[in-house]
């Protein structure tokens, strides 16, 4: 099974050129207004499906090569908390939906159809399971009826929900691409030995591509790929990290603390995560060398996670050698007002230079 484009996606991690994955939508959806922090349902692809498009839009102008149906957290335990089940099937076919018209301005780009954490898996509960699979079928059911290329996994906490995934995505037989979400301890949360030795095992079980993703920023992350291309062929390992400055001290965006953080009384334990993470966005030249670290390491499907933007992505298709539509208004200093080169600059601008930028500006 599959679409024509399926095994062209295979073929492409065989290549060295890496697939890049826009990512991040539901923060950046957040940002934006259109949904809402908490709950986090994705009701804005029925709501403003325009908004939608234009995000996948700026991802794939920015050069992403995928473009991701915006259903993550569309799924029906999501949907019941909010009271919507009814929303359900017509959210899932219209993100898909909305991801293909995408496609037709970017025909080299792929549709993935997502599903994600459930927040229902618990070890050793069958009921939560088979609930859990439930989710997954119908949810890739509706992908598939629509037409998408692969299946994207995202932010999977435990192993046995990973390993439910691989069991519903081999059925419908679209590549698989599965991402792990590895919070502070460094493990899954129902397993013992490393996220390498966890994705190892979700790659037997017939997962394409597998890796880490979300929570971890770049410098964070980094070393988790390391360790994961250990046991896994590089080609197979995807990461896509979310693009916040964590650190050794602080591992996941979970876990950043602003000491001199304003209005503390926002977020329940006064802590950043996750609606007033602003302070720790990286720059878009740290993402790009994470690009550049992990296809050097040979992973062959790298993006962003939550807190992503164009510009980021952009940074990271330019970090591995490409120049996408959006490198025309690539910056160039060479003409700002003060800190330029450029001749036809004013003299006394360039001269007050050391007064606007920092005290090393020489
Ligand atoms: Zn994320």
């Amino acid at each position: 099974m599959g679409t024509e484009k399926s095994q062209a996606f295979l073929d492409r991690l065989n290549s060295d050129d890496p697939v890049l994955h826009g990512g991040g939508y539901l923060f950046e959806m957040e940002r934006r207004g259109y949904l809402q922090a908490g709950a986090y349902v994705p009701e804005v692809v029925l709501e403003f499906p325009e908004v939608v498009a234009q995000l996948h839009t700026e991802f794939a102008r920015a050069g992403a090569d995928i473009i991701l149906a915006f259903t993550y957290y569309g799924h029906r335990e999501k949907l019941r908390l909010i009271g919507k089940e009814d929303l359900l099937e017509p959210l899932n076919r219209e993100a898909v939906r909305i991801a293909q018209r995408v496609r037709e301005r970017f025909p080299d780009c792929f549709v993935a159809g997502n599903i994600c954490n459930t927040n229902l898996y618990e070890p050793g509960n069958a009921a939560a399971e088979a609930e859990i699979r439930g989710i997954f079928t119908e949810q890739l059911g509706w992908a598939v009826d629509e037409g998408v290329d692969l299946i994207v996994c995202e932010t999977l906490s435990f192993l046995g929900e990973a390993v439910i995934a691989a069991e519903v995505a081999r059925e419908v037989g679209l590549p698989l691409v599965l991402g792990m979400a590895v919070h502070q301890s460094g493990k899954l949360r129902d397993f013992d030995g490393s996220i390498g030795e966890a994705c190892k095992i979700v790659r037997d079980a017939g997962v394409d591509v597998v890796g880490a993703n979300c929570h971890r920023g770049p410098a964070t992350m980094l070393p988790v790929v390391e360790e994961i291309v250990s046991q896994v062929p590089p080609k197979h390992v995807c990461s896509f990290p979310v693009a916040y400055r964590t650190s050794e001290a602080m591992p996941t965006f979970g876990a950043l603390q602003d000491p001199d953080m304003p209005c503390p009384e926002h977020l329940p334990g006064g802590i950043s995560f996750p609606a007033g993470l602003d302070p720790f966005v990286c720059t878009r030249y740290e993402m790009g060398r994470f690009a550049k670290q992990a296809a050097d390491l040979g992973v062959r499907y790298i993006g962003g996670c939550c807190g992503t933007g164009p510009h980021h992505l952009r940074s990271m298709a330019e970090a591995l050698g490409r120049s996408p539509e959006a490198s025309k208004y690539s910056p160039d200093m060479s003409k700002h007002y003060a800190l330029g080169t450029n001749e036809a600059l004013k003299a006394h601008n360039r001269d007050y230079r050391s007064s606007l930028a920092a005290a090393s500006w020489s």
